[in-house]
């Protein structure tokens, strides 16, 4: 194992109950005076979003939104938050809500000074170094569900709309420069997000707890994040209005995002090309490939999992693990398949092509080829 990597857990976090109204402070500490608030459409009427459009307001830094954001959103969308952030004159962003608004929001900020185009700066070796680093506005980070934890991430998803893949999109200056997480923006959830967010979370620290690379802190991070969402997960499910259990699995989220510094694997390069082509909840897709990817890793990862099982007070070791994510995703309402998921006849061509060229199949500790991908793919169907 070679004991070389590059580390960074960097972010300023305001976590508790209520502190949503610490707003106008966070713009502050990130240098904001007149911020552009990000969110996605399902979102731009909700209580939770008027509410911090109010506190803004109310401290003298406006309540400008831009909400033509799509679930998982694209280069379209992107173009219309950049114009929407010149045209009002702003001098950064409040990325708020689930994965698309965040994802979004911070690519607003970072492209807002850019003059090359989004997919320049994809994840790949150091394009993040052709952006004009003196031209990103600043962006504070809200989350509204315990997931994607992208606002302790330095990367946006997007998806190219005519292409139908997602790339992820890379600047260590994209990372939110201060996060408000709030459990009572979550409580509103309904239960088949909280379950899908929920599963992201558990599939980030899954993954970076099984990847092959050298990074104890992610690793010790990552199983801790599983041991919340084994005992939040179905809480927060259960009863919504659980703050405590809102509380625990908001740090869940943000735990597996710092964890997968360490490396995704195969649910995420199943999962990204499946989303990007059916349009599929991202965690709720993660669930339903996860237990296939067990299956498929079993022989690289069974010593890792016994262990965590044990952490986790699970009995039987790798197969105690593996039923255990079975039942799991059962009590989630989680779709048993792609077919229950609403894709009767997937595109296993397209499905494998897309798994192939993920950035996050680097992670897996199996390589991912053709045939042994083909064959995980049709272990889905089933
Ligand atoms: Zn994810």
């Amino acid at each position: 194992m070679k004991l070389k990597a590059n580390w960074s857990y960097p972010t300023a976090i305001r976590f508790g109950a209520g502190r949503i109204a610490e707003l106008p402070g966070a713009c502050a500490d990130a240098g904001i005076s007149k911020p552009l608030l990000v969110t996605d459409r399902g979102l731009a009427d909700l209580p939770i979003t008027t509410r911090a459009l109010d506190i803004l307001e109310a401290a003298g830094l406006g309540r400008a939104l831009f909400a033509d954001v799509d679930p998982n959103p694209n280069e379209i969308n992107l173009a219309a938050g950049i114009e929407a952030f010149r045209a009002g004159g702003h001098d950064g962003v409040v990325a708020f809500g689930g994965g698309s608004g965040l994802d979004l929001g911070k690519m607003v900020a970072f492209m807002s000074g850019q003059t090359r185009p989004v997919w320049d700066f994809e994840d790949v070796s150091d394009w993040w170094s052709r952006a004009d680093g003196g031209a990103i506005a600043p962006n504070v980070a809200v989350p509204t569900t315990a997931g994607t934890g992208s606002e302790v991430g330095r990367a946006s998803v997007i998806t190219n709309s005519e292409s139908h893949e997602k790339k992820i999109i890379f600047h260590p200056a994209v990372l939110p420069s201060v996060v408000i997480a709030d459990a009572e923006l979550t409580v509103g959830m309904p239960p088949a997000i909280t379950a899908g967010t929920g599963m992201d979370a558990f599939a980030h620290c899954l993954e970076a707890y099984c990847s092959p690379f050298y990074h104890p802190m992610s690793q010790g991070i990552a199983l801790e994040g599983m041991r919340l969402v084994k005992e939040y997960l179905p809480r927060a499910y259960a009863t919504p209005d659980d703050l405590e259990a809102r509380a625990h699995m908001m740090s869940a989220a943000m735990m597996g995002a710092t964890a997968f510094q360490k490396g995704l694997g195969a649910i995420h390069a199943l999962s990204h090309p499946i989303g990007a082509l059916y349009n599929t909840h991202h965690g709720t897709t993660n669930a339903v490939v996860m237990q296939a990817v067990l299956r498929f890793n079993r022989a690289a990862v069974e010593d890792r999992l016994v262990e965590a099982a044990a952490y986790l007070g699970i009995d039987g070791g790798f197969d105690g693990f593996y039923a255990f994510v079975g039942e799991l995703n059962a009590t989630l309402g989680i779709p048993e398949n792609l077919a229950a998921m609403g894709i009767a006849d997937p595109d296993i061509d397209r499905i494998v092509a897309g798994a192939l060229v993920d950035p996050s199949r680097l992670g897996n500790p199996v390589t991912l080829s053709e045939d042994n991908t083909r064959a995980l793919v049709m272990e889905l169907l089933d």
